[in-house]
């Protein structure tokens, strides 16, 4: 007999996860996705927007562009046969800039830059060099981002410099994030080369000695907007035979018989052998609150922020910039209202017309209120950041917000193992999955969903 799995929340975890277990096991299956938005993929959205002369604007709401050193995005791309919608977005650090003292500097990326660079003081600098003698770190504890950045670079770069990039990139505060669980990959040069600057070295050789083997950009994005992806994996599933459904909240999930009743918001109830919650933890805890306080109140200890962006389109003329600038971050020490800048159509020019500039400004991470502030409002508050920090006084012909109040992750010290207790205390047949969890990245929330579907196909001995 077929067996019933029910996957909760329909962003790229869930359908990740709803994909695998359609391909591995779809026949002795009936596999039930639940999204409460109208729309699949999450904080994966875009926006496309059709100017007066008939061109196309795509605006992405949440990520935009994926490192490939986690091939999940590149390998699923090549699955569903939408690999000629990748394009190579180039760089993520060429033409960056980060706010020091209310000033955009450049980060510099050369060493020529570095050493002329006015981020840093001559000390500092000299403190980064000395990084390949500073001893390796030879146990496997989590530290937080800070504390590494600053035991291998001093203080100062970490201040300055890496702290300010990778809290942009996760939209939080150094001192408390993670290290093992966002940035693993920097512990692992420190543990295989015994520095970062050995590390990087020396897998600059590694990767020219595979130069001849075909291998993707270092990042990709989709040409149109990430939403390709989400599409191709509902279309696919769902001529596929699975029953995918929109617009309904999971409101709780009790044990039943041999698995699980799932109530849903209308009052209907599921029955399911398995489950997988692809939803955020704090959405998770109280989904799960019915079959067990503790793991629920567990699942309450990840903390989720909020956070926001918006797209804004101008006419190119209208913004004359002194300087190139592709991305602004934006630290906290600042005290400014917006996280970051991206020159969206400057990194990406098919995603607008080339006489218009699309820009996106990341915020809620400094100023979390500002998630709650209406589009007029939050427009206003934004405009003049961008005229006080960048000198962009004209007004935008088009504007796109996303917000997403409670439901950016942290992983802060010691999460993976807050994680495992979290796995350790589900009830059998039910498996968590997503951001939350074990990586932020869209390739990490691949991972997680495809971990998730072969769990549930070893639970079930399929
Ligand atoms: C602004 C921004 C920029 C980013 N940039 C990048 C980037 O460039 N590259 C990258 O790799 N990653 C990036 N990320 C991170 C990445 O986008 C996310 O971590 C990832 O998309 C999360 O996927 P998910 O499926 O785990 O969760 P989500 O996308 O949050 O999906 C969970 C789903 O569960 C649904 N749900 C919640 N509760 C219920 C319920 N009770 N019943 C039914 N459904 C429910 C929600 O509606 C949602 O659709 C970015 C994120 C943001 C916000």
């Amino acid at each position: 007999m077929s067996k019933n799995i029910v996957i909760i929340g329909g962003g790229i975890t869930g359908l990740s996860a709803a994909w695998e277990l359609q391909k591995h096991a779809g026949d002795s299956l009936h596999i039930t996705l639940l999204e409460r938005e109208n729309q699949w993929g999450g904080k994966i959205s875009t926006k496309k927007l059709i100017t007066p002369e008939g061109d196309s604007i795509s605006i992405d709401g949440g990520p935009e562009s994926f490192v490939t050193r986690k091939p999940e995005v590149w390998d699923l791309a090549h699955e569903l046969g939408i690999q000629n919608k990748l394009t190579d977005p180039g760089s993520e650090t060429s033409h960056m800039y980060v706010l020091d003292g209310g000033v955009p500097t450049p980060v510099p990326l050369s060493p020529a830059a570095f050493i002329r660079s006015p981020l840093m003081t001559t000390k500092g600098k000299l403190r980064m060099l000395a990084e390949p003698f500073i001893p390796a770190k030879r146990d496997n504890a989590d530290e937080s981002l800070a504390e590494f950045a600053s035991r291998r670079l001093g203080v100062e770069a970490m201040e300055k410099f890496i702290g300010p990039i990778l809290a942009g990139i996760y939209n939080t505060d150094p001192h408390r994030q993670s290290i093992l669980t966002t940035s693993p990959i920097m512990r692992e040069m420190e543990a295989e080369y015994g520095g970062l600057f050995k590390g990087a070295l020396g897998r600059m050789r590694a990767a020219r000695k595979q130069k001849n083997e075909s291998k993707p950009p270092r990042f990709i994005a989709f040409e149109q907007g990430a939403q390709d992806l989400i599409d191709a994996l509902s279309v696919q599933m769902e001529a596929n035979g699975a029953d995918l459904r929109l617009n309904v909240e999971t409101v709780k999930v009790e044990p039943h018989a041999n698995g699980y009743a799932v109530t849903l918001g209308d009052s209907e109830v599921l029955y399911a052998d398995a489950l997988i919650l692809a939803t955020p933890a704090n959405a998770s805890a109280q989904i799960l609150d019915g079959v067990g306080t503790e793991v629920s109140s567990m699942l309450e200890k990840i903390r989720h922020e909020n956070i926001g962006t918006i797209s804004l389109v101008y006419r190119a003329e209208d913004v004359q910039m002194a300087k190139r600038i592709h991305g602004l971050m934006v630290p906290r020490r600042e005290g400014r209202a917006i996280d970051a800048v991206t020159f969206t159509s400057l990194k990406m020019p098919t995603r607008a017309p080339q006489e218009l500039l699309l820009l996106r400004v990341f915020f809620g991470g400094g100023k979390p209120e500002l998630v709650e502030f209406e589009d007029d409002a939050l427009l206003s508050k934004v405009s003049e950041e961008l005229a006080d920090l960048l000198g962009i006084a004209a007004e935008p012909i088009e504007m796109v917000p996303f917000r997403w109040p409670c439901s950016f992750p942290q992983a802060d010290v010691g999460h993976l193992d807050l994680v495992d207790e979290i796995e350790n205390l589900l009830p059998k047949g039910v498996y968590v999955a997503g951001s939350s969890y074990r990586g932020i990245g869209v390739p990490d929330c691949i991972r997680q969903g495809q971990q998730a579907a072969d769990d549930v196909v070893n639970y079930l001995a399929l």
